[in-house]
């Protein structure tokens, strides 16, 4: 029984030797308690600082250790698709390089698809401590949102941290989008996932790489990735918009009739103009997005390229 572990990592020399020495730790206890072997990937996602040289180090002091290199920063999502790709393992777990997503819980995981006929063990934080709040309350915000409007079930306060089996592993590579919005696509594969819940652990070193506003275009991403309401509310804007218009036009015609037509209310004029065209603008944007990612989808890129691999520090 093969595990692969992906680590998807950009600028973690800090944190890299603490993550493994502790996935070491745990791989040793899990080959003495379940008789499982282990290869690790770090997936170098072009760090500007020491982090494959760490990786490179380590491979060559430890066969378990493989290693691929990007050309730039592709971003996480590349590197989780990367080790994917490249993992052999039976079964693939994924976590992160600042031991957020602690290595101690994999045995638990791994029980829970060798006894409890689950496909995938994913784990979810139950709090956001020292996370700033209004972060913590556009995350929420964006759960609530998404799933309202998409059929992937996206849970809140989910970590990328989890543990597949094979057949999982394969569904989602089969998946050839360009755009890789992983939460999403973890959930629409479907199988059979156990939740395991921790609370939320601090990184270990290094900080943290998603600003503010980095965090902000991912959710869009998401949103855009996996459902297509925001289109279908365009329209809907649109269809409410000519239900006004038409009584206001009937409202004005009888009124006339009525009362005569004394010339004035250009104010409000004004404000109609703005709020209907601002409410084309962000049609027009909603579309937009649309547009461009299926822009992007056309095109066919690749979407990492790789500079290094542990096959060419043999060579
Ligand atoms: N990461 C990556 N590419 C990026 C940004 C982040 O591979 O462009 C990795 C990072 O090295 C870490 C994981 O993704 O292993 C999670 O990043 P981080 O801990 O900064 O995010 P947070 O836990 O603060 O959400
Ligand atoms: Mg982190």
């Amino acid at each position: 029984m093969l595990l692969s572990i992906v680590v998807p990592c950009y600028n973690e020399q800090e944190a890299l030797p603490y993550f493994y020495k502790e996935i070491c730790r745990v791989a040793e206890e899990m080959k003495a308690s379940h008789g499982a072997d282990f290869e690790f990937i770090f997936v170098d996602d072009g760090s500007k600082d020491n982090t494959l040289a760490i990786a490179r180090q380590l491979h060559g002091q430890d066969a378990r250790v493989r290693y691929i290199s990007f050309s730039r920063n592709f971003g996480k999502e590349a590197g989780i698709l990367a080790g994917l790709e490249a993992a052999k393992g039976d079964y693939v777990a994924m976590m992160d390089a600042d031991l957020q997503d602690p290595p101690a819980l994999l045995p638990q995981m791994l029980d829970a698809l060798l006894n409890e006929d689950y496909d995938c063990a994913a784990t979810r934080r139950t709090d956001r401590k020292g996370e700033p709040p209004i972060r913590s309350f556009f995350a929420r915000m964006f759960y609530k949102i998404i799933n309202k409007m998409s059929d992937a079930d996206i849970v809140d306060g989910a970590r990328d941290y989890r543990l597949m089996r094979r057949r999982m592993v394969d569904a989602i590579l089969a998946l050839p989008e360009y755009n890789r919005f992983s939460k999403g696509i973890f959930g629409w594969v479907g199988f059979k996932t156990k939740w395991l819940e921790y609370v939320n652990v601090e990184r270990v070193a290094g900080e943290t790489k998603w600003s503010f506003w980095k965090l902000f275009l991912y959710s869009l991403e998401g949103i855009v990735a996996f459902t297509t309401a925001p289109l279908a509310l365009a329209s809907l804007m649109g269809i409410a918009f000519c239900a006004l218009a038409f009584v206001m036009i009937v409202f004005i015609i009888v009124r006339t009739l009525l009362f005569g037509d004394p010339t004035s209310g250009w104010p409000s004029l004004v404000c109609i103009i703005f709020l209907c065209s601002g409410v084309q603008l962000f049609c027009m944007g909603v579309l937009g997005q649309y547009l461009a990612k299926t822009y992007m989808e056309v095109k066919r890129r690749p979407v990492y390229i790789v500079r290094e691999t542990e096959a060419d520090a043999e060579a």
